[in-house]
């Protein structure tokens, strides 16, 4: 199919790309300069224009910022939005966090009903900060799934950062269910529910400088930041990339993942396991690397949450890497980029 994938530039979204064009999808990817579309291109040399090409959206916070690219020739059938932005150095949540996420995704939706007659799935990138009640803490014997949702409010999404994020992710797939009761578009959408994701940077498009949000506790633990404590994990679920980027594109194909959110995790992580295999594959490291054993970084001693993953492997057929494996791949992938 004829796919138009948000922020291809993104840590996850350069995935998204690899796996679409291997199942033989055609995608036209938005960036918002056109060095960043070109480094694209010139990263892909044996795919051809027709089959990979870019398009500009500078701020997917503006109404009608997707009016233009959403028409292409030939039509689009599959929409998938990923662009969003995940960071916590804001001093104006609404307009660096919550509009972005907000305006992004109701705007996708509505210039793909007025303009993309064409198009039968958008799947939309949202996430475990959807789900989760974080004032419920660790919540040992509780299941998360599919069926929760975030009670954050919008007096709570403007008191710090970390609330403005997950206000976002939050409020913008509301408003993407909100759209499809109430405009009963002619496609169906498909939302995907990561926490935290790790795994390999696709080199040529991310620096140490501009590493994504969740590889950055990898990073400063190969670098000796984490050498006397580990941070807390905060989050104690996970998934790896390259099985996230499988998941939307399967999202995007398949008829049965209509109209559903999807809970994508591989399971429990902690900082101190990712330390652990550092240590374990990189002896090479051992001075940067916490000794065994420091403090910090474990899993809470009262217990954690559960959570339910069945929809993902059922419907999606996703068949989640292991911790080990995604971490030694991201450790490589950050020493050549220089880490
Ligand atoms: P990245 O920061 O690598 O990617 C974010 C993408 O969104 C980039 O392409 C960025 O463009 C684009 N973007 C952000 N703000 C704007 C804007 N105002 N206008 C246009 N483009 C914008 O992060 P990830 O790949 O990790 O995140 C991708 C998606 O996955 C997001 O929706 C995020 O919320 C979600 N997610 C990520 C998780 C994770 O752990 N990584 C967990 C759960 C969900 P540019 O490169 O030009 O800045």
């Amino acid at each position: 199919s004829r796919v138009l994938l948000t922020g291809g530039s993104g840590f996850i979204a350069a995935h998204v790309l690899d796996v679409l064009l291997d199942r033989g999808h055609s995608v036209v990817t938005t960036v918002r300069s056109n060095e960043k579309g070109q480094k694209i291109l010139d990263n892909h040399p044996k795919v051809s224009k027709d089959k990979l090409d870019f398009v500009i959206v500078e701020d997917i916070a503006k109404r009608g910022a997707f009016d233009d690219a959403v028409q292409s020739k030939p039509p689009f059938e599959i929409i998938i939005h990923t662009a969003s932005p995940f960071h916590f150095n804001t001093t104006d949540t609404k307009k660096e966090l919550l509009d972005p996420a907000v305006i992004g995704t109701t705007g996708i939706l509505e210039s793909t009903n007025k303009h993309a007659s064409t198009v039968k799935r958008v799947v939309i990138t949202s996430s475990f900060a959807s789900i989760i009640t974080p004032s419920e803490g660790t919540r040992p014997g509780y299941t998360y799934s599919e069926k929760d949702w975030n009670p954050i409010t919008e007096e709570e999404a403007i008191q710090n950062p970390s609330n403005g994020y997950r206000a976002s992710k939050t409020f913008a797939e509301k408003a993407s269910w909100e759209f499809l009761e109430k405009e009963k578009p002619n496609f169906s959408i498909s939302t995907m529910c990561p926490p935290l994701v790790l795994g390999p940077i696709v080199h040529y498009l991310q620096s140490l400088d501009n590493l994504n949000t969740s590889n950055q506790r990898i990073a400063a633990i190969m670098t000796g930041k984490a050498k006397d404590e580990l941070p807390p994990t905060g989050t104690f679920l996970w998934t790896d990339v390259r099985d996230l980027a499988l998941a939307h594109v399967k999202a995007a194909e398949l008829p049965e993942a209509a109209n559903k959110r999807f809970f994508v995790t591989a399971g429990y992580f902690s900082n101190e396991e990712i330390a652990d295999i550092i240590r374990d594959n990189f002896p090479a490291l051992k001075n940067e690397l916490p000794a065994k054993g420091t403090k910090g970084g474990g899993y809470p001693e009262d217990g954690i949450y559960q959570y339910d993953n069945s929809r993902v492997k059922e419907i999606l057929g996703i068949e989640f890497r292991s911790l080990k494996d995604s971490i030694v791949d991201a450790v490589k992938s950050l020493q050549a980029v220089g880490a």
